[in-house]
């Protein structure tokens, strides 16, 4: 089970299934340090979230039942500006901004080039602290390794999505893919972060088919920045 997990959607995001309070309950049954609520962006077509929602986030404790709450958003990227749908207003009373190029209502694909250029734009935006999924981009096809290689050289975490890894979607290329996401971050000397993308409270830091994968990934301990809290928290410019 993973200590930190800070890709969590609540019902605010409308395709899951659990409150703030009940990820909170399951992650001290976990024994779990950290949650991160990351609902999707505004311009998501299923979100029942809008601006004020982000906006309000910081009227939630730092702490709850002894777990540290961060309050975070799934962006969307809307333009090839890079601009996202989070407001310069909410972003500043979050903790930390996950970002991809959704299938969202206002981004239509504009092809490799350009939708690549929208991604390299947000991470040199300094808007962003992690690209979820970056393997999978629904919106069209995407240059991922000049991605991967600007994460890293911007200090954008690059996301290993446990979700990507369960049964029921599960694609061989995905292995494949985080194989190269883990090689490109080794070679920056950058940590990755894992994540879960919970969409309920059994899938909260569920790490195990990640076990089950690991070695075929490459992905060793002292790469992943969930077991340096000390290190996520620096980087993403926040108290404990
Ligand atoms: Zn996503
Ligand atoms: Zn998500």
């Amino acid at each position: 089970m993973l200590k930190i997990d800070l890709h969590i959607h609540t019902i605010a995001s409308r395709h899951a299934f659990n409150t703030i309070l009940e990820y909170v309950n399951q992650a001290k049954k976990l024994k779990m340090k950290v949650i991160g609520i990351s609902d999707h962006g505004p311009d998501n077509h299923t979100t029942l979230t809008d601006d004020i929602y982000f906006r309000c986030l910081d009227r939630i404790p730092k702490y709850i039942e002894g777990i540290r709450v961060l309050k975070g958003a799934e962006a969307n990227i809307i333009n090839v500006e890079g601009d996202t749908d989070i407001s310069e207003r909410a972003r500043k009373k979050l903790d930390y901004v996950l970002a991809n190029l959704h299938t969202c209502l206002s981004y239509k694909d504009q092809g490799r080039v350009k939708n690549t250029q929208a991604v390299l734009n947000t991470i040199k935006s300094g808007k962003v602290n992690i690209i979820s999924h970056p393997q999978s981009f629904d919106i069209g096809d995407v240059d991922r390794t000049k991605i991967y290689e600007a994460a890293c050289e911007y200090g954008v975490l690059l996301e290993i999505n446990l979700s990507h890894l369960l049964p029921r979607g599960f694609k061989k290329e995905t292995l494949d893919d985080y194989r190269e996401i883990i090689d490109v971050a080794r070679k920056h000397k950058h940590k990755v972060i894992v994540n879960s993308d919970a969409h309920s409270i059994w899938e909260l830091a569920d790490d195990q088919y990640l076990k089950k994968y690991k070695k075929e990934i490459g992905l060793t301990d002292n790469m992943i920045i969930n077991n340096y809290p000390k290190e996520l928290f620096k980087l993403l410019k926040i108290d404990e």
